[in-house]
């Protein structure tokens, strides 16, 4: 893949009742924008505002981010999957990373997610190896779920892969193409089709 001085990875991160993850995400997403920019590909942020109830969408103007920031508002809280699709619908970049507010997903692995697209993966996931910071229940039902899922479908979900990932523009626009309006996004990643890269942590 050629690297031009202008390639842009968006981040979209929805965001409901946000206020307080503001400030620390912008501390600890600072150096990892740094990293992405060593890649050669210029970050900016993309937050959806899911219809907060709270002061989330002053703390994103209030903070000095070191990026390009566009923040979209939804009209009122229509949850995780109608804000992501809201924000995938808004981006043209080159790479787009889907990420939580709350830094659950460990952001680090953004750089090695740009490796894995650098090298042709059109669909990087990172995949928990270890919930242990779920409760049993959490755990159990997560287990349940996949399994019930992958017995029904044909369409399968990996184990233990949130939205947590990375997308080419071409998944980015295949996904957009689907006329679904209540989506549950991790079968429609899925249902796209593109064979993932894997990250474990
Ligand atoms: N979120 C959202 N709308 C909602 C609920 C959550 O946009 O109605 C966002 C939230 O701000 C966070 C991400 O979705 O960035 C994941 O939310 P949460 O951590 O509550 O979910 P979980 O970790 O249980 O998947
Ligand atoms: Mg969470």
């Amino acid at each position: 893949m050629t690297q031009t001085a202008d390639q842009t990875l968006a981040i979209i991160v929805p965001a409901y009742n946000e206020e307080d993850a503001i400030p620390v995400f912008l501390r600890v997403m600072t150096p990892v924008f740094d990293d992405i920019r060593a890649s050669g590909l210029t970050p900016r942020l993309v937050f959806v505002n899911d219809g907060s109830r709270d002061a989330t969408v002053q703390a994103i103007a209030a903070a000095d981010w070191p990026v390009d920031v566009q923040l979209l508002c939804l009209s009122r809280n229509f949850g995780k999957e109608a804000a992501l699709t809201a924000g995938l619908a808004h981006v043209d970049d080159d790479a787009v990373v889907v990420m939580d507010a709350d830094l659950q997903d460990p952001p680090e692995l953004i750089a090695q997610m740009i490796a894995h697209w650098r090298k042709g993966a059109k669909v990087v996931l990172g995949r928990r190896t270890d919930r242990s910071e779920d409760g049993p229940l959490k755990r159990k039902s997560a287990q349940w779920f996949y399994r019930l899922h992958n017995q029904i479908s044909s369409i399968e979900i990996p184990y233990n892969v949130g939205d947590f990932r990375l997308m080419d523009r071409r998944v980015v626009e295949a996904v957009n193409q689907l006329p679904e309006n209540r989506r549950f996004m991790k079968g429609i990643f899925a249902w796209v089709g593109f064979e993932p890269v894997f990250i474990d942590y």
